[in-house]
């Protein structure tokens, strides 16, 4: 779709595609055993403090290099794992190789992992315990990302383990608020330092949409009123930057301060990308 040309390298398998049975039985087959053929990777992507343009944090984000079909989209994948039972597995990986690539960085960033709902059993705690155990990353510096859909499979239950994680020391971030069920009684079921603002009312607001504005407005207030912090996801100009910064963001993110890519990208120049921010701040 033209509204994702920014990532059409890895385009080659449309999500409606899998909807042919075959295509879909192969990837599966395939997927199986693409953790033990090393074809996963992890990218990340920097998240920026408005206030003073240095990387707050990364968020890590997978890919698959398939042999054949070359990168899939983890939005065509990892519902994929997760009807497979592949998610824990994958995911437990996940964790552990990002904590390992935040310990070649500042001791004051902080790294967060996309976790799925059906990463929610009982492996979960241990495999963030023994993430942290093997790579020395302090708790404090993981950061997990839920989405409010983590709630569907019972509220109780995930309150309970979000509690357990937050005893562990790690932190929490809601992704993609706003564009879910959007109950505000999830913002009060866990300890979440921080909402993501999905990037559909970033976008829509640098549109000049008085109602993504509006919604942005509310949001910030009431993480502000909560303690909590915000990310702006999507942010891709100049214009939705200052936009966002000016309507209180915390942090920011997006192709317009650095797209996701492999860690060495952001080893040495991360001078650099500071500067480039408060250059065009
Ligand atoms: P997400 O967690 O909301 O991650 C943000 C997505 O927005 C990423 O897509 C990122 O590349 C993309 N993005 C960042 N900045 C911009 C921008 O300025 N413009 C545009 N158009 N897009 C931007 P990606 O990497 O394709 O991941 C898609 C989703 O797949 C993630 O959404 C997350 O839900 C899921 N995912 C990725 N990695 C993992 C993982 O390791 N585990 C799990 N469970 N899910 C993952
Ligand atoms: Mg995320
Ligand atoms: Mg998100
Ligand atoms: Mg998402």
């Amino acid at each position: 779709a033209a509204k994702d040309a920014g990532r059409g390298q890895y385009r080659i398998f449309e999500p409606m595609m899998l909807e042919a049975s075959e295509a879909r039985r192969r990837l599966l087959t395939d997927l199986k055993e693409a953790l033990s053929e090393g074809q996963f990777s992890v990218f990340y992507q920097p998240i920026i403090c408005s206030a003073s343009g240095r990387v707050a944090s990364y968020e890590a984000l997978l890919r698959w290099q398939h042999p054949e079909l070359g990168t899939i989209s983890p939005e065509t994948f990892i519902p994929l794992a997760e009807d497979a039972g592949l998610i824990s597995e994958i995911g437990g990986w996940v964790m552990r190789t990002a904590c390992e690539a935040a310990m070649h960085l500042d001791d004051d960033v902080i790294m967060a992992v996309n976790v799925s709902p059906l990463q929610f059993d009982d492996s979960l705690a241990s495999r963030v315990v023994n993430a942290l155990g093997a790579t020395g990353l302090p708790p404090r510096r993981l950061q997990l990302e839920v989405t409010e859909s983590v709630f569907m499979r019972g509220a109780d239950r995930t309150a309970e383990e979000l509690a357990r994680l937050d005893a562990i020391g790690v932190s929490l971030a809601l992704d993609d608020f706003g564009t879910g069920y959007s109950s505000l009684g999830y913002l009060q079921r866990a300890a979440f330092a921080k909402i993501k603002i999905d990037r559909s009312f970033v976008t829509k607001s640098g549109e000049n949409c008085k109602e993504s504005t509006a919604i942005v407005r509310a949001i910030v207030a009431l993480a502000d009123s909560l303690g909590m912090i915000t990310t702006a996801e999507g942010i891709q100009t100049k214009a939705e930057a200052d936009l966002l910064r000016a309507l209180g963001c915390t942090q920011l993110q997006g192709y317009f301060f650095g797209k996701p890519a492999p860690l060495e990208t952001y080893l040495a120049p991360l001078a650099e990308i500071a500067g480039h921010v408060r250059g065009n701040g």
